[in-house]
């Protein structure tokens, strides 16, 4: 699995930062989101597919 971030919808709502922040983080400049991995460790796939649907600007999909 992938991640991918449409970073110019991104919001800064932080939501996926809450949910799983091994793999989410705000840039410390504009407060945007930023990928640690785009690939996921086993046990955080779970999380990051609930940040995913959580995301209300829908900056986040995930490729197989
Ligand atoms: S939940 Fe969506 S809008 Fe909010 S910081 Fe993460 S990617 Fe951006």
């Amino acid at each position: 699995m992938r991640i991918v971030v449409e970073r110019d919808a991104c919001i800064g709502a932080g939501q996926c930062v809450l949910t799983e922040p091994r793999v989410f983080r705000q840039s410390e400049e504009d407060g945007m989101v930023q990928l640690n991995t785009d690939r996921p460790a086993p046990d955080a796939v779970e999380a990051v597919e609930t940040a995913v649907s959580l995301c209300p600007a829908r900056a986040l999909s995930l490729e197989p």
